[in-house]
């Protein structure tokens, strides 16, 4: 074997948990390469968080221009040529991609084309694609394979009646009516935007309330919200499958005695490892029974040298940015540097849906669960003069504290939060709740004023006993 072909790091998919192992590896001076079966940027960057957000700003500027009018704007009667917002969506990513191949290339990091499949002794061999037959050598393999939409028996994904987040992204009209099945993150970001784009939508859920892993607050305030403008959520509520009707332009889903009429399905009820044919027979790499890799905190498997990150971790947070840090975790480790592991627990969620839904940390319900005596507070946006300015009132800043022995409220345990541009609004709550902080020690700090923050500042400075306006 040449010295060509061996590398201090090589990954095994290049999405963004793959593609920040090679960028912080190169950063510390490591030789990297990327072994990738279709474009750097995974799912994230093609078929996930970037289209998917394209989508939603479309929605969020239809919703602008039609409120327009309250402004003494006065523009035409709106309409929507769907065919532009996938040619943008599609220039966004290109140029994203393009960004970040011109930043692999600059670290040196190499990138071959094809399917990886780890060998005995750290070897990747590439099965497939341009670069087939190629076989290199990591002192170190990070395994970065992702996920794959999951889907449900009874309902085959035909691109037609049926599609996941894949082939949705790809449409080319949108539909006049839709069921989305599944009222989790992703779910719920079609349905806003599908009903913010004119589309008649009907979450179905099987848990009892869409969100599940939003504090019961906010998942009810979203609720609301997605019921006022239209949008029926039915929870509870198992599908078994789908008849096509005989007009060849509706379906029928079927969920016990109950009966929905649409044009077409979406399916999103999770995501799934990409992990078949991955390791070798004779790698120890431990793949659990649902097909997820299993690491310790530190992102090792259990074949030395060779770890893990992102979507196929077991346990771990389906999101990009856990995904970035846990490759950072992986790296710093190789390096021997000391590292504090990805706390699961105390990450951020952002949900672009309308309302945005952003979070940190426990809710109070699992603050309760765990025992624990909990002070809330929740300053709705309807009196913060910038969301009254922006015409954007729906929503609240909730946080949940540890309740001290005497009473007050001690240590930050939450932040959930809904409303206008929440998801670029957590930041704050991100750091109290990581750095254990003190309501009185988050209240001391100042928010502009007319500003959105304010709301979070003003629930701090509640929680100290003495708000300015909440009580
Ligand atoms: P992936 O992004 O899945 O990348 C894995 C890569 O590995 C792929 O490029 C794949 O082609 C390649 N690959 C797989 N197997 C092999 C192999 N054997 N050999 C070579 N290459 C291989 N997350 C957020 O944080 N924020 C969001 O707003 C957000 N929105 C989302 C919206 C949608 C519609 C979807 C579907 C997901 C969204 N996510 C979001 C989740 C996010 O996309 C994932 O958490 C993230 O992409 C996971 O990164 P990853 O590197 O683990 O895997």
């Amino acid at each position: 074997m040449s010295a060509a072909d061996e590398f201090d790091i090589v990954v095994i998919g290049g999405g963004p948990g793959g593609y920040a192992t090679a960028l912080y590896g190169a950063a510390a001076g490591l030789s990297v390469a990327i072994i990738e079966r279709d474009k750097v940027g995974g799912t994230c960057l093609h078929r996930g968080c970037v289209p998917a957000k394209e989508f939603l700003e479309t929605a969020s500027v239809n919703r602008a221009v039609t409120g327009a009018d309250r402004f003494g704007i006065n523009v035409a009667e709106s309409t929507l040529d769907f065919s532009v917002s996938q040619a943008r969506k599609g220039a966004v990513v290109d140029q994203l991609f393009k960004g970040l191949s011109g930043l692999l290339k600059g670290r040196k990091v190499t990138v071959f084309s094809g399917t990886g499949m780890l060998e005995a002794d750290h070897r990747v061999r590439v099965v497939d694609g341009d670069d087939a037959g190629t076989v290199v050598v990591g002192t170190d393999v990070v395994l970065a394979s992702g996920s794959v939409p999951r889907t449900l028996s009874g309902l085959e994904v035909d691109g037609r009646w049926v599609l996941t987040s894949d082939e949705f992204l790809d449409l080319k009209e949108l539909p006049s009516s839709v069921a989305v099945v599944g009222g989790g993150a992703i779910g719920c970001e079609f349905a806003s935007l599908l009903s913010d784009l004119g589309a008649k939508v009907t979450v179905l859920e099987f848990l009892p309330s869409i969100l599940n892993e939003c504090d019961e607050d906010i998942a009810r305030l979203v609720t609301r919200s997605f019921k006022k403008r239209g949008i029926d959520v039915v929870t509870g509520v198992a599908v078994e499958g789908h008849t096509p009707g005989p007009d060849g332009a509706t379906t029928v889903v079927r969920a016990g005695e109950q009966r929905f009429e649409v044009e077409m399905i979406v399916v999103s009820v999770g995501r799934r490892p990409r992990t078949e044919g991955l390791v070798a027979p004779g790698v120890a790499v431990q793949i659990d029974e649902r097909g997820f890799v299993v690491a310790d905190e530190y992102q090792r498997t259990a074949e030395p040298g060779v770890w893990a990150v992102g979507d196929i971790v077991a346990g771990t947070p389906q999101l990009a940015h856990v995904g970035f840090a846990e490759a950072i975790v992986a790296v710093k480790t190789i390096l021997g540097e000391s590292v504090a592991p990805v706390d699961d627990s105390k990450v951020p969620w952002a949900i672009y849906c309308h309302p945005e839904v952003a979070f940190c940390g426990l809710t109070e319900a699992q603050a309760k669960a765990k025992g624990i005596e909990v002070v809330t507070k929740k300053d709705p946006f309807g009196g913060n003069s910038r969301a009254i300015i922006v015409g954007d009132t729906e929503g609240v800043v909730k946080i949940v504290a540890e309740r001290r022995a005497d009473g007050s409220a001690g240590r930050i345990l939450g932040v959930h939060l809904a409303g206008p541009w929440v998801t670029e609004q957590l930041g704050a709550g991100y750091l109290a709740v990581n750095w254990e902080a003190l309501p009185e020690e988050v209240a001391y700090f100042i928010q502009p004023h007319p500003s959105l923050s304010e709301n979070f500042g003003e629930t701090m400075l509640a929680l100290t006993g003495r708000g300015l306006h909440l009580g």
